[in-house]
């Protein structure tokens, strides 16, 4: 059976948050292959989650959970009464509800372009960053670290680590950087 794909996570398999171990999915019960193991806010924590439950939104339903915090969304206003937000509710909770998470140090950050949110990529380094560093500089330069730090220290897996984003509409790639 092919593995469902996510539009906002493309590289869902590759980027450290399913492992191959077997179980029972505690939302659809079936004899899966493939655990989601990467973080999922709810109170419950269910102990197998499995990529269809979280395609269709079963598991964040189920559970009452978030794979992904609706505040960290780039713009998003914590003041509910701020109606200049341009980003459609539906496409948060596609978000926050039916997309898989990413490994970070900290609470993870999900940037937006052209008033929609972006596709997560990979984890970033010192070279993805010099083959996009013209797309890359405005980030860079906004991200609260010396942009020589990053340019010399930034690695997909050390302290300081850097997150790819791209634009489903448009092709812009953004970079979100924390460190631990
Ligand atoms: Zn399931
Ligand atoms: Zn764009």
């Amino acid at each position: 059976m092919n593995l469902p794909e996510f539009k906002y996570s493309p590289n869902a398999y590759k980027i450290g948050v399913f492992e191959n171990i077997a179980g029972t999915c505690s939302i659809c019960n079936e004899r899966r292959q493939i655990k989601y193991t990467s973080s999922f806010y709810s109170v419950d924590v269910p102990e197998y989650i499995c990529p269809w439950c979280i395609e269709s939104g079963k598991a964040a339903e189920k559970y009452s959970g978030k794979f992904n915090d609706y505040l960290g969304i780039e713009g998003v206003s914590s003041d509910s009464n701020d109606l200049n937000y341009a980003i459609d509710e539906e496409l948060l909770l596609e978000i926050t509800n039916k997309t898989p998470s990413y490994v970070s140090w900290q609470q993870e950050v999900w940037l937006t372009h052209c008033d929609r949110p972006c596709a997560f990529i990979d984890y970033a380094d010192t070279e993805t960053i010099k083959l996009l560093s013209e797309e890359l500089n405005d980030d860079i330069g906004t991200s609260g670290y010396d942009p020589e730090l990053i340019r010399v220290a930034l690695s997909k897996d050390g302290s300081l680590v850097g997150y790819l984003f791209q634009c489903v509409k448009c092709g812009h790639h953004r970079l979100h950087i924390d460190c631990d």
